[in-house]
């Protein structure tokens, strides 16, 4: 797909997200690290999580390679989770996974949450949706990881 194809302000999030990924480099002793690959398009992520003490995301650390929706999502992921707890997390995954599958209702619950609205606009080129995914996928098993790793 072409992002010119995408509507105006939708497009726009996304370029800005893509030239200039937030929260990119590693951080120090993060407490979870995530990783996925979409060969189908070579998308790659690497995701690291620092928690506060009340368990709220204080810091992340991005790396991205591939194509330009997995790169925006995972800035917009990085961006939209400080602040929160694991649990908050999986409730924005929910959603953004329903937002994507055509959900109204949870494309306007995610405006609360940064930019991630304006992937919405990936629903119209199916090939792209799984690069979309792609940085939820590797949070959701960091955090499955993390709780293994800290049962409460
Ligand atoms: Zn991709």
């Amino acid at each position: 797909m072409e992002l010119n194809e995408l509507d105006g302000l939708y497009r726009e999030a996304i370029l800005d997200h893509c030239r200039n990924p937030r929260n990119l480099g590693a951080i120090d002793a993060p407490e979870i690290e995530a990783h996925a690959v979409n060969p189908f398009c070579g998308d790659e992520i690497f995701l690291q999580i620092g928690l506060d003490a009340a368990g709220r995301v204080e810091r992340v650390g991005l790396d991205v390679r591939g194509c330009s929706i997995m790169q925006a999502t995972g800035s917009m992921l990085s961006e939209a989770i400080e602040g929160k707890t694991l649990d908050e997390i999986e409730v924005i995954s929910a959603a953004f996974h329903k937002m994507m599958r055509g959900d109204t209702e949870a494309e306007e619950a995610m405006k609360q949450h940064g930019d991630l609205d304006a992937l919405a606009s990936v629903r119209q080129f199916p090939v792209r949706i799984k690069c979309a995914l792609l940085s939820w996928t590797a949070i959701e098993d960091g955090i499955e990881e993390f709780r293994k790793a800290h049962p409460p």
